[in-house]
């Protein structure tokens, strides 16, 4: 057997100092924000990845009909506007300019525009393939280490970290790993770290459709028995469909023919937003509240989806996510010129103690959502009914509402 490589860094044969386990939108998104401090801290930074990334020489990034895409909140648009990675997301990002929120067969609607908080848009929606590609084109031009195609399959605690192995026969000794794997990987579990999951039964079907009338940066929000239904404009007139059921009835959604689907939904949505004229291919994703019980320990810090993953209802994931990507370069900025090293206590625990607030309410938000739309009782339905109306009237409440939403409040 051939004996694996102890050093990350090949040419130095030195350990990295902070090593990125997931070159997902997460991983991506903190090496990019890095690149400061890798210049002014002299830092080694290496990120491992497991998905192959498309072959240099495929032709340029095509907008498929069946991208899966996020609604970005206007406090994200500031951090990739600050990491100079705007311009060229901005390309394929669809303006968010109102939010209708209604409920099925009930009264009440709430209608949340941009012009009531001066602000350009709501929020963006952006193919998450091309957030994908702007990103690692980013993460191409930085001197750090690219793992990638690699997994990690082992994670060892060191004296200095941890100590990684990869499946390509590598093993890296990394001061600060950042485990940003979207928490599917076991890696957090053999690590000891547990998790709370509370199941919402629920599955989200994905797609994009093709609709009779423009939507004009229209996003919608329906809350149906079944569960939410949003809509949320992309560019070139089209929408991307979050369509929620109760496990275990997707799969004959799924397998209806475009006709009758596009029937089904019509009948679930009804037709403010004009006819769907047409569906791209569907994709379906299980629901629930995952987070972790930790998420710093000394020489890691746990991000993303594999620190928390929640309900899409409110569109908050990968925002909050992009939050804590923030506030880690924020602690390694005010820690490593006092010559904390990045894996410190000290550069974790004020990174935790920015995190805590926001992750709480955030979590909050998204899962009362779910769960006062989820109960189905007469009267919670009229006092739904009364918050939506209500908070149409009650204008500050409603901004307030918005804000969080758009992420420039916490
Ligand atoms: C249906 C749906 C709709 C959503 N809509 C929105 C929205 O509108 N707005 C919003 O803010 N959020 C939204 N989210 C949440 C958002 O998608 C997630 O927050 C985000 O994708 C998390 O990214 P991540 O990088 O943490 O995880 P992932 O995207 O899962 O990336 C993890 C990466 O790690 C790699 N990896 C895994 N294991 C290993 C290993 N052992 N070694 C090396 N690499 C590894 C994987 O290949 C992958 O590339 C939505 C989620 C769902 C399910």
């Amino acid at each position: 057997m051939e004996t694996p490589s102890h050093s990350i860094d090949q040419e130095t044969g030195r350990p990295v100092d902070i090593a990125i386990i997931g070159g997902g939108l997460v991983g991506a998104s903190l090496a990019c924000a890095l690149a400061p401090l890798i210049r002014r801290h002299d830092l080694r930074v290496a990120v491992i990845e497991a998905a192959p990334l498309p072959l240099a020489g495929e032709p340029e990034w095509q907008p498929s009909f069946d991208a899966r895409a996020s609604a970005i909140a206007q406090g994200s648009r500031l951090h990739f506007e600050r990491l100079g990675l705007w311009q060229a997301m901005a390309r394929e990002a669809e303006p968010i300019r109102r939010i209708h929120i209604s409920e099925r067969g009930r009264l009440g609607v709430t209608r949340l525009a941009a012009e009531e908080l001066s602000e350009e848009a709501l929020g963006y929606v952006l193919p998450n393939a091309w957030m994908g590609r702007v990103l690692h084109r980013r993460l191409a031009e930085l001197p750090l280490t690219w793992h990638c195609p690699a997994r990690v399959e082992t994670i060892t605690p060191s004296a200095t970290g941890h100590r990684l192995t990869l499946d390509d026969g590598q093993c890296l000794e990394a001061g600060l790993t950042v485990l940003a794997d979207g928490g599917r990987s076991g890696l957090k579990e053999r690590l000891g770290i547990d998790s709370r999951a509370t199941p919402y039964d629920q599955v989200a079907l994905i797609a994009n459709l093709e609709m009779s009338r423009p939507h004009g940066g229209t996003a919608y929000e329906r809350f149906t028995p079944q569960g939410p239904l949003a809509l949320l404009p992309l560019k070139g007139g089209r929408m991307e469909l979050v369509w929620t059921h109760a496990a275990g009835s997707e799969a004959e959604t799924l397998a209806l023919s475009d006709h009758d689907f596009l029937w089904r939904l019509q009948r679930a949505f009804g037709d403010r937003a004009g006819r769907f004229r047409r569906v791209g291919k569907r994709h379906s994703y299980p629901l629930s509240l995952v987070t972790a019980r930790e998420t710093v320990r000394p020489g890691l810090a746990v991000l993303g989806n594999a620190a928390h993953a929640l309900h899409p209802v409110a569109g908050q994931g990968f925002n909050l996510a992009l939050r804590g990507v923030i506030d880690l370069v924020e602690a390694l900025d005010a820690g490593l010129p006092r010559g904390e090293s990045p894996g410190s206590m000290t550069v974790l625990g004020d990174f935790e103690s920015r995190r805590d607030r926001d992750r709480h309410n955030v979590i909050r938000f998204s899962d009362g959502l779910v769960r006062l739309f989820g109960i189905d009782h007469p009267l919670l339905s009229h006092a739904r009914a009364a918050g939506l109306i209500g908070l149409n009237l009650v204008g500050p409440l409603r901004r307030a509402l918005a804000r969080r939403a758009m992420g420039l409040e916490r």
